[in-house]
């Protein structure tokens, strides 16, 4: 059954109380998301990962969020000994070489350091959309993963309907779309896209084959994951 999208976030707040959380990444969903919370009058705490290869409007961003809704940004890091080993093996640049690599730089970056902030949680709310992508079309409003409760208040919105919500309340977005990027992540692995061109395509361009996906809303699948599995071992362990 679907739900308002506000009902959804609200249940957050209701049941979960400070142990929910927003987390986002500032692109125009995950805005709606704080906008809609920060409407609701209730203390929304808003969590993003700073993984540090964040383009610099990324971080301006949080600058411009925490001004406009008086709230303070989690910011959450990758472990520094764990990038540190990750780039002396094999470059800063590594998710260039191998999608294998790219995910094991998305799972030292991203999803590790993620679930290290959700271990103080019980609830996060994300701005996953099933129009998104493929691999998206299977989103739910309400998922139990790894034991935390994930909210997708927004996953049967449109991407017009995102767009009506943005200009209806005037919320900040982020400066890439307007430089023709219509999905955003990491500097170096994200780009704008043409007009014929999918919402996701932007994301890690140069693989051909592949889910476009970091491993933060989807568990890595296929022949690499055991491979994936000894490198993340090997850094985490080293
Ligand atoms: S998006 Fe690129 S730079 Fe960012 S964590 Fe993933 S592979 Fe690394």
């Amino acid at each position: 059954m679907i739900r308002p999208a506000e009902e959804v976030l609200n249940e957050g707040f209701s049941e979960y109380g400070t142990r929910f959380a927003v987390v986002t990444s500032f692109q125009k969903e995950g805005m709606v998301l704080v906008d809609m919370a920060s409407r609701m009058g209730a203390g929304v705490l808003v969590v993003t990962l700073d993984t540090g290869r964040l383009p610099e409007e990324t971080l301006a961003m949080m600058d411009a969020v925490e001004r406009r809704y008086g709230l303070v940004v989690e910011r959450v890091k990758p472990d520094a000994g764990e990038v540190e080993r990750m780039v002396a093996r094999f470059g800063a640049d590594l998710f260039r070489d191998e999608v294998v690599y790219r995910k094991l730089c998305c799972q030292v970056r991203k999803v590790r350091p993620l679930d290290g902030a959700l271990a103080g949680l019980d609830a996060y709310a994300v701005g996953l959309r099933r129009g998104q992508a493929e691999s998206r079309e299977g989103v739910g409003q309400r998922e139990l993963v790894g034991g935390k409760w994930k909210l997708s208040p927004l996953a049967h919105w449109t991407a017009e309907e995102v767009e009506s919500y943005t200009e209806r309340h005037r919320v900040p977005v982020h400066p890439l779309y307007a430089a023709g990027y219509t999905s955003i992540g990491c500097g170096p692995c994200t780009r704008a896209v043409h007009s014929s061109e999918g919402e996701r395509a932007g994301r890690w361009w140069w693989e051909v084959a592949g889910d476009k996906e970091c491993g933060l809303h989807f568990t890595p699948a296929g022949k690499m994951v055991r491979e994936l599995d000894v490198l993340v071992s090997e850094i985490v362990n080293a």
